[in-house]
């Protein structure tokens, strides 16, 4: 099928599948959209982006791929399959990756076969852990959307979707309070691994070390379908190790030259396909990174030059503005094949984990002691330190942020912007003296900055 051809089916197709609204599920909306004969897909909410489980009705029984994080909404779509399909012979579960929010629901299937790569087990495991301390955060989700709602500033549809978050978030809180244990799978593989369903095949080869080590491609040719869970729908090169890379370039190759036995590309989030042009952009995007940032580590180049002119816009503007492809996602990707290739620890890691743990505080003086001492071990970006102390500021932690932004100086003693954004967060945090002093820094290092000069002038005249 030529290219053009294959783009004017994804139109017709488009037309044919329009996802119809049958019924609710635990009061959030339930989309039922066929996407050819046998085959479905489910999802819960019309604002959210809830996971998508698929179903197939096969010879040898139905095959489903995906839980979700809410094993309530898994039982009730157990039933609708049953009810579309006529018939109850669960046969196999495939999980597309390890996150939890395709795996949970696995104990609504545990007398089927489940099946994910080898990998996704340690991932399931690691879900389960720290129950606590996710009611702790689930409630903290609750009350900030609770809060929301009640500050009467949301338009229409931002309070349809604060209302169905919060439908989800209570129906996950309610399952965490309820003792839960991991449901893992009972076969696994790890390059490739052929189902004979009879008169359906499945092939599911590893498409890891792109959205997580875990994630996998599942190919039905006779239904013209490939499953990609989350390895196109939150997109980049985010997770795995040297080795994963060539297995998965060789995998996503196959799936490329196949391409006149693929009709529908699936993603396990949005409602919407993706054409063989997005599948095969994303193929070379990869392709690109591996062997650039590579050619970086080993030339031992400039990583922050690199960042800066290795851009979506610069390098792969049709990838820009395309779905689930974001700067941040982009920059990820370099930050994690670099740390690969380069043997480096990323230092913005260490740091975004301590963010994201809420310990910062405590384990920042040590990490920056572990940094200065042993400089060559880490690698470290301006842009992403940056990045990082703004979340801290955001957090309204002005301490810890001017600590963040004070070691960025230290590292860039040249950059204007350094010192801007130390500036800002003494600003901020109510010394306007200093806030002064250090604006003035920032403009002496780049007069052409308007924002200094307004924030300079606007600190003066509240000082008088
Ligand atoms: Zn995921």
């Amino acid at each position: 099928m030529s290219f053009n051809k294959v783009l004017l089916a994804g139109v017709i197709i488009t037309l044919m599948v329009l996802p119809c609204l049958a019924d609710s599920v635990e009061g959030l909306p339930l989309h039922i959209q066929k996407i050819t004969a046998n085959v479905i897909r489910l999802w819960v909410g019309n604002y959210i982006g809830s996971t998508a489980v698929s179903a197939i009705a096969t010879q040898k029984g139905i095959v489903v791929i995906d839980s979700t994080d809410i094993p309530k909404v898994d039982q009730a779509f157990r039933k609708i399959i049953e009810k579309e399909f006529g018939r109850n012979d669960f046969k196999y579960l495939i999980n597309t990756h390890g996150h939890r929010d395709h795996t949970t629901g696995n104990g609504v299937y545990s007398d089927c076969q489940i099946i994910a790569h080898e990998s996704a087990a340690e991932m399931i495991k690691e879900n389960f852990n720290y129950i606590p301390q996710r009611i702790e955060r689930n409630n903290g989700d609750i009350q900030r959307l609770k809060n929301e709602i009640e500050s009467g500033k949301l338009n229409d549809e931002q309070k349809a979707t604060v209302n169905e978050r919060l439908i989800e978030d209570t129906l996950y809180g309610e399952f965490l309070e309820s003792s839960p244990q991991p449901v893992f799978p009972t076969k696994t593989f790890r390059d490739k691994l052929v189902l004979d369903c009879g008169d359906v095949t499945f092939e599911l080869y590893q498409g890891g070390g792109t959205h997580t080590q875990s994630d996998i491609f599942i190919l039905v040719p006779q239904k013209g379908v490939l499953f990609t869970g989350d390895i196109l729908a939150t997109f980049g090169v985010l997770s795995g190790t040297a080795a994963d890379y060539p297995v998965l370039q060789k995998n996503w190759k196959s799936l490329i030259d196949r391409k006149n036995e693929i009709t529908y590309y699936i993603p396990g989030h949005w409602k919407s396909e993706l054409t063989f042009k997005e599948f095969q952009d994303r193929f070379n995007y990869v392709n690109a990174l591996l062997t650039d940032v590579k050619a970086l580590a080993d030339t031992g180049g400039n990583l922050d030059r690199f960042i800066a002119d290795y851009t979506l816009k610069n390098k792969f503007p049709y990838l820009v503005d395309s779905p689930g492809v974001t700067d941040m996602g982009h920059w990820l990707s370099i930050d994690h094949l670099y740390s690969i290739y380069s043997g480096k620890v990323s230092f913005g890691n260490a740091l975004e984990q301590l963010i994201w743990d809420n310990n910062f505080s405590a384990g920042f003086d040590k990490l920056k002691e572990d940094l200065l001492k042993a400089k060559d071990r880490y690698f470290y970006v301006e842009t992403d330190i940056n990045r990082l102390g703004y979340t801290l500021l955001q957090q309204q932690k002005y301490d810890d942020a001017i600590k963040l932004f004070e070691l960025n100086v230290e590292l860039h003693p040249a950059s204007w912007n350094a010192y801007y954004s130390l500036a800002e967060a003494y600003y901020k945090k109510g010394d306007k003296v200093k806030a002064l002093e250090l604006f003035k820094k920032s403009l002496a290092l780049n007069a052409q900055n308007e924002n200094g000069k307004k924030f300079i002038a606007q600190i003066e005249k509240e000082i008088k």
